[in-house]
């Protein structure tokens, strides 16, 4: 068995923990936070293997920089002549291409199936509000319509059931709530849960088995010894292990530099807000696809996400203009809801890890041999989590991994 130590406790980082110390490793875990309102918690907590097309991807530059002129657009990349940002840029350039989807979707599709399979296992121990109702990708044009229906057209082909609704059957299907679209593409395949309770339970568990959580917590030097990593200093106190895992979301560019490695992440920062009033609510979880918005039900609330602000991690500025966009197209959407802007000290916000690939890294670094890096799943992250922590314990336990790593690497 051997000492692991994960920077970083986020979901990947609390789930690598978990599948780890059930395998008997003895894990530390290092967080700078108190492991309370990270991205890992007011996201939207949808569960994901529709989303089996990269952020990479042919035409998305040209939207990007659309949205850049529209201060109410989900998407901005905020302007500075900084070289992670360039590098950044030119890497997602080129991998917007055809052939870089075609091969990506096969290696999501695994990745996102084994990570649901893995859900519905947790789910039986406890309940995180774990629901298997799909998603509702809704739109109102047919311009987006038919995009949408393409995405589907290609899930279907590798496998996952998708349904193409009317205006009509979109309606039946959410009785009580009146819904503006044309249509919807319903993936059967996804579910959503609680992303509080979720870590909650990850917490627990993880402290049944006797994980050190270190919060308020971060390494100040790394030492290494005959080319391996020998151990991380934290407060003064030397931390030492047979492997050491980056799972520091968008921190972990900052936290691979201490270790000499160059990592490619850079921070999308999104916003979320819960709507409690006692009207009639969305059932099913849907993405509002003029304005890439989720919509979530969640125990009594609905939780609404949205906004891809490309960024640095120092930036917690609330936009009013785009906080305003997420709530024109929930209204537009749902013309009942007649939704006001809610303050900005009720808005979260969080940073998506972004890859220029638009694939997460969980692979071994090429610098260290004892370096497994498990990062960059931007808008997938929660959904991912519990695969990627499987896949994280594979790599330390040295046994066969349950799906193909070799397009994760970085
Ligand atoms: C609005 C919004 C909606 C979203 N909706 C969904 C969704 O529906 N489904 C989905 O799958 N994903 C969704 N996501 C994305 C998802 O939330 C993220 O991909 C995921 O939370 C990333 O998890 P992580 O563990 O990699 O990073 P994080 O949750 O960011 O965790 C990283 C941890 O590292 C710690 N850390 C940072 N620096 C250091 C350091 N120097 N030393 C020690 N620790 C450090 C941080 O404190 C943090 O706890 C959404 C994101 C946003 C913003």
């Amino acid at each position: 068995m051997k000492k692991v130590v994960i920077i970083g406790g986020g979901v990947v980082g609390l789930c690598s923990a978990y599948y780890l110390a059930k395998e008997g490793h003895k894990v530390t875990v290092i967080d700078h936070s108190d492991m309370n309102d990270g991205c890992s918690y007011g996201n939207a907590g949808m569960i994901v293997p529709s989303h089996v097309i990269p952020l990479a991807q042919p035409g998305m530059i040209s939207q990007g920089i659309k949205w850049m002129f529209n201060s109410k657009s989900p998407f901005y990349v905020r302007p500075r002549l900084n070289r992670e940002l360039l590098s950044w840029g030119r890497q997602f350039y080129k991998h917007s291409t055809k052939k870089h989807v075609e091969k990506s979707m096969p290696a999501l599709r695994d990745l996102s199936l084994l990570s649901k399979e893995l859900y519905q296992d947790l789910s039986q121990s406890a309940n995180f509000q774990y629901e298997e109702k799909g998603l509702l990708m809704l739109y109102r044009s047919d311009y987006v319509g038919a995009e949408e229906i393409h995405a589907g057209r290609e899930a279907q082909k590798l496998g996952l059931e998708v349904e193409f609704l009317e205006k009509a059957e979109v309606a039946n299907l959410e009785g009580a709530l009146p819904i503006d679209v044309a249509g919807a593409v319903h993936y059967k395949s996804d579910a959503h849960l609680s992303p509080s309770l979720l870590m909650q339970f990850l917490k627990d568990e993880c402290e049944k088995m006797k994980v050190n959580l270190l919060k308020k917590a971060s390494i100040s030097s790394v030492d290494i010894q005959g080319g391996n990593i020998s151990s991380v200093e934290v407060k003064n106190i030397n931390i030492l292990g047979d492997e050491f895992v980056i799972c520091a979301g968008a921190w972990s560019p900052e936290v691979a530099k201490k270790f000499g490695v160059k990592l490619q992440v850079l921070p999308g920062k999104g916003y979320s807000f819960d709507l409690q009033n006692e009207g009639a609510k969305p059932s099913i979880p849907s993405i509002l696809c003029e304005g890439k918005v989720a919509v979530t039900p969640m125990g009594n609330t609905v939780r609404f996400g949205g906004t891809m602000e490309i960024t640095h991690t120092g930036d917690h500025a609330i936009n009013p203009n785009r906080v305003q966009g997420i709530v024109d197209t929930v209204n537009a959407f749902y013309p009942e809801f007649k939704m006001q802007s809610p303050p900005t000290d009720e808005v979260w916000h969080g940073f998506r890890p972004c890859t220029p690939t638009g694939l997460p890294y969980i692979s071994r670094s090429s610098n260290f041999s004892n370096l497994i890096v498990a990062t960059g799943h931007a808008m997938m992250g929660l959904s991912l989590g519990p695969a990627t922590g499987k896949l994280v314990e594979e790599l330390v336990s040295g046994s066969t991994t349950s799906v193909s790593i070799d397009q994760f690497s970085f």
